[in-house]
């Protein structure tokens, strides 16, 4: 008994490393085999329901459309909180609080900080004024409002990109004054710059006797962030959290920074942004705090976050009051979920329950199908393979060394590397062993791991494991450059030509009812595909070029391709101006270096 094919069930439309994913393939794999179907498709490009075919059907196996499953709202899937107004009219923007999260070294004081400016900036009109941590907070600046996050570091900051959220549109990196420049410091500074995150500079604890803010300005320079009064374009406030001090001026360098960056939202949209935070409450079931990002969440509507979804029964803002909406920058706990969403899921407001259940149900899926599968690498090979797709157009490092003595060499080799328009971004650079906190800012980040004599912390290997990370150790410097610049060197734009598949000859041609007209053509060399690239030749000119096979058929039946000898109906997408006589080449794109 013949063996039984493996059925997968396709989507409409779907990326090319969906389709990788969903078949257990590598996506390279995928893609080359839609370039010898004449598709030149990249990594993430949506390709059609037919076009995914093909490819299971030629990897052996059978594809079958899914049981019609309601579109995804396309905001939910996509990685920054920009994009969740990309598509919008720009008369629809208008300004928002900007949402700041602070970082730095411990004990420098993040918790301080952000218990003082909550307690000094509470509205006085609100009950008891008694805020409740519920992730975040907004306070009022001459009559502007700023909402800060209330987990401090760049941890939490940077668990939220890894799993596709912007939490932050400013960071503010406490440093304190008598302690100085610390490694964190540097690595928290490493996290938000790889985010594009503009910086303000808190200069904590000036009432200490022994601060000296002119020697950290010294080292701020150091690291790349150069005092606004020296000339540079970084604000750094001296403040004290124990005293007081200086915190009007730190909101209004937020406000000026956010006032230079264009921190905006459609609040007429359908409600859109990240889980701050979400757990199980005895009384009340699943409560999660959302922010949103984008248009204005109301009492009613129908939310689904991560994997969880429901109608929001109540909202209450961080005084614990309940409110009806929620505008663009503001954070509400909402209870009515079905569970409590992951911090750092992205939430979308849609229009039916029913449509909710149904991307619930596919995302459950996915996800199902992804822990199979194991993780995805992000290796050197997986960016070289993006890289040819044309996603990438930079190569992202860590690096971490054993002593100071060669940090700058291999930083500066590695950055030299610059092959033509392909860069080298060393987003961290520093003396020590490989930690959690690098493999996380990689995850986040799509960044290598590079390692010079040094180890790697067992939490940090397994980290990196789980999550497909790539992390490289060398004891040769040179050996390291050479292995970047190698993958440098394949990740070089591809050059493509056109190659000519097969000729047809036009014999007659006929109108098709809602596609316009059609040739009937004699395959005279080669064969037809479908999706194939064509041109159309008369009397030796080409009358027409760039365009796709957009049905082939043989009698009443749609194939895929067509050989020598054989006739058939060859539809083009853009041109059936045909004449009997006219020649159409059939061409697929081509790799030749
Ligand atoms: P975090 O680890 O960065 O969150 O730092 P904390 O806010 O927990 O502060 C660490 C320590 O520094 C605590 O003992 C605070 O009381 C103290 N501290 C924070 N801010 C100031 C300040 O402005 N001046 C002084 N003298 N001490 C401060």
């Amino acid at each position: 008994m013949a063996k039984e094919k493996q059925i997968f069930e396709i989507p409409e439309y779907l990326s090319v490393r969906d389709l990788a994913e969903l078949i257990g393939a590598s996506p390279i794999d995928v893609m080359k085999l839609l370039i010898s179907n004449g598709i030149m498709a990249s990594i993430n490009q949506q390709i059609d329901y037919d076009t995914a075919a093909i490819v299971v059907e030629e990897m052996g196996y059978e594809a079958r459309p899914v049981t019609p499953v309601v579109k995804e709202v396309e905001q939910a899937e996509l990685p920054k909180w920009r994009h969740f107004y990309d598509n919008q009219s720009p008369e629809s923007l208008k300004p928002r609080p900007p949402v700041v999260t602070i970082l730095g070294h411990v004990d420098h004081g993040k918790t301080s900080l952000l218990d003082v400016i909550r307690q000094s900036h509470v509205q006085e009109n609100e009950a008891g004024g008694i805020t409740q941590h519920i992730g975040a907070y907004q306070v009022e600046h001459n009559g502007r409002k700023i909402t800060f996050l209330d987990t401090p570091g760049h941890e939490a900051f940077t668990a939220m990109r890894a799993r596709g959220a912007q939490g932050a549109d400013i960071a503010v990196l406490v440093v304190a004054a008598d302690d100085g420049v610390m490694p964190t410091t540097k690595e928290a500074l490493a996290h938000v710059q790889a985010a594009h995150v503009p910086v303000v500079v808190a200069l904590n604890k000036i009432d200490r006797p022994n601060a000296n803010p002119e020697r950290v300005k010294r080292q701020l320079a150091d690291i790349g962030l150069v005092p606004d009064e020296w000339g540079g374009n970084v604000l750094v406030v001296p403040v004290s959290a124990k005293e007081k001090i200086g915190l009007e001026d730190l909101l209004e360098a937020i406000l000026l920074v956010a006032d230079e960056t264009e921190i905006v939202a459609d609040p007429t949209a359908p409600a859109a942004g990240t889980v701050l935070e979400g757990r199980l409450d005895r009384s009340r079931g699943p409560v999660a705090t959302l922010l949103v990002q984008n248009g204005t969440l109301k009492q009613g509507d129908i939310v689904v976050a991560g994997t969880s979804y429901g109608r929001i029964r109540a909202m209450f803002d961080e005084y614990g009051e309940p409110v009806k909406q929620a505008e663009p920058s503001k954070p509400v706990t909402v209870t009515g979920l079905s569970e409590a969403p992951e911090p750092g899921d992205t939430f979308t407001v849609v229009a039916k329950e029913k449509e909710a259940r149904a991307i619930v149900a596919e995302r459950k899926q996915k996800a199902e199908a992804a822990a199979r599968r194991g993780p995805q690498t992000l290796s050197l090979d997986e960016i070289f393979a993006q890289f040819q797709a044309g996603d990438v157009k930079e190569l992202n490092l860590i690096v971490k060394v054993d002593v100071a003595g060669s940090l700058e060499p291999i930083v500066n080799s590695l950055e030299d590397l610059n092959v033509s328009d392909i860069g080298v971004r060393i987003l961290h650079a520093e003396v020590g062993n490989i930690t959690e906190s690098d493999i996380m800012l990689a995850i986040a980040s799509g960044a290598i791991v590079l390692g010079f004599n040094v180890r790697v912390d067992p939490a940090a290997q397994a980290l990196a494991e789980s999550n497909g990370i790539d992390i490289r150790t060398y004891d040769v410097i040179y050996k390291m450059i050479e292995d970047v610049e190698l993958a440098l060197k394949g990740m070089l734009e591809p050059v493509y030509e056109d190659v000519v598949i097969g000729t047809a000859e036009v014999r007659a041609v006929f109108k098709v009812p809602r596609s316009g007209k059609v040739a009937g053509c004699y395959i005279r060399e080669g064969e037809a595909r479908r999706n194939a690239q064509a041109r159309v030749k008369r009397k030796g000119q080409v009358i027409y070029e760039n365009g796709t096979v957009s049905s082939l058929r043989r009698f009443d039946e749609d194939v895929r391709e067509v050989r020598a000898g054989f006739e058939c109906g060859v539809g083009l997408s853009g041109f059936d101006a045909f004449q009997e006589g006219d020649v159409i080449e059939f061409t697929v794109r081509q790799r030749v270096n």
